[in-house]
């Protein structure tokens, strides 16, 4: 019995399922697990959504039917069957964590190649470009149809992860994975402009200060810059409104590998994008945190600089 089978086995036979993802989430994360979720519900199971402390769904991922997210403390404590999505590492679930010690059974459904599995059950397949596409195996694999609503839920986890169909992750499976999403109504323009088009004016202000503080090292192959408390206090807005915002440091073609650094009051967190070569998961890793060989990150107890220098240093020593 491979994985997949062995997690449909569990899920078929739950009554109850207590659903996550990583803290922070993201499209995929989110969208897994609501996709998911819903298509539970459909089959009759009793379920419940939520992720970590800070409890704040992202602005543009507002969109998303939320009616099965519930607060954190109101997840149960110890569930019976607990589905994890699009999470590489049992801390990122934060106050969740406790949770899935104490669930009867934990199944782990992902796609970080850092993910050693620490479910009862582990479905990862580093080459599958988003945790929805995983999802979306299991789905078939379950019998349980798309909805116009599931679909769009994973077609969020689909576009995300792959910085809409651009990234080398993008494979001929995911391609048919987010054609069936669009048969069952999924809108791509809808979630294109809901993603990436619906930022609040302040927004821009935010991308100036931030792209402004921009610095390259050609020795190193390597940009960076950092966000900081002011910019989005200066805008007006939450940190919840401004994703994306090393999309916008990467783009400089003299460098391989891009960092920005979130220091907005608690532990800083770091951001890491590499082109075609520089492995930044192997270093966010090292670093406590992890990712993808392209994409990674991890959250540093020390200043801004020194999460730079940390990722310099690991640029010069190869
Ligand atoms: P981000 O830069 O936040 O978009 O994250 C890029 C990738 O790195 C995602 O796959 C995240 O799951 C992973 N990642 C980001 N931050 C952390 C962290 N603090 N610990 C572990 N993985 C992280
Ligand atoms: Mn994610
Ligand atoms: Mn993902």
């Amino acid at each position: 019995m491979n994985d997949l089978e062995a997690a449909a086995g569990l899920i078929r036979e739950a009554k109850d399922i207590a659903i996550s993802c990583h803290q922070g989430p993201d499209g995929d994360a989110l969208g897994s697990a609501l996709g998911f979720g819903l298509a539970a519900r459909s089959a009759g199971k009793e379920v419940t959504v939520s992720f970590s402390e800070p409890f704040v769904v992202p602005d543009n991922l507002r969109f998303l039917p939320l009616d099965l997210l519930v607060e954190p403390d109101k997840f149960p404590s110890e569930p019976d069957l607990m589905v994890v999505f699009d999470t590489g590492d049992q801390s990122r679930l934060g106050s969740l964590v406790s949770n899935s010690k104490a669930a009867a059974n934990l199944v782990v459904i992902d796609h970080h190649v850092t993910n050693e599995g620490f479910g009862d059950v582990n479905v990862i397949d580093a080459d599958a470009g988003a945790s929805a596409l995983i999802a979306h195996r299991l789905l078939d694999l379950l019998g349980w149809p798309l909805t116009k609503e599931i679909a769009t839920c994973l077609h969020v986890g689909l576009v995300t992860d792959t910085g809409r169909f651009q990234y080398s992750n993008t494979t001929p499976e995911l391609l048919a994975s987010a054609a069936a999403m669009i048969e069952a109504g999924a809108e791509p323009a809808v979630v294109g402009q809901k993603i990436y088009e619906s930022v609040p004016f302040g927004y821009l202000s935010v991308v100036a200060a931030v792209t402004g503080r921009a610095v390259l090292e050609p020795e190193h192959d390597f940009i960076w810059s950092v966000m900081v408390e002011e910019d989005l206090a200066g805008a007006g807005i939450e940190a919840s409104a401004v994703p994306g915002m090393i999309d916008y440091i990467r783009i400089a073609r003299e460098a391989e590998t891009a960092c920005l650094v979130k220091d907005l009051g608690g532990p800083v967190e770091v951001s890491m994008r590499s082109r075609n070569y520089v492995d930044v998961g192997a270093i966010a890793t090292r670093a406590g945190g992890g990712g993808h060989a392209r994409a990674a990150g991890f959250t540093y107890a020390g200043s801004a600089e020194e999460a730079i220098a940390l990722v310099r240093d690991a640029l010069a020593d190869g």
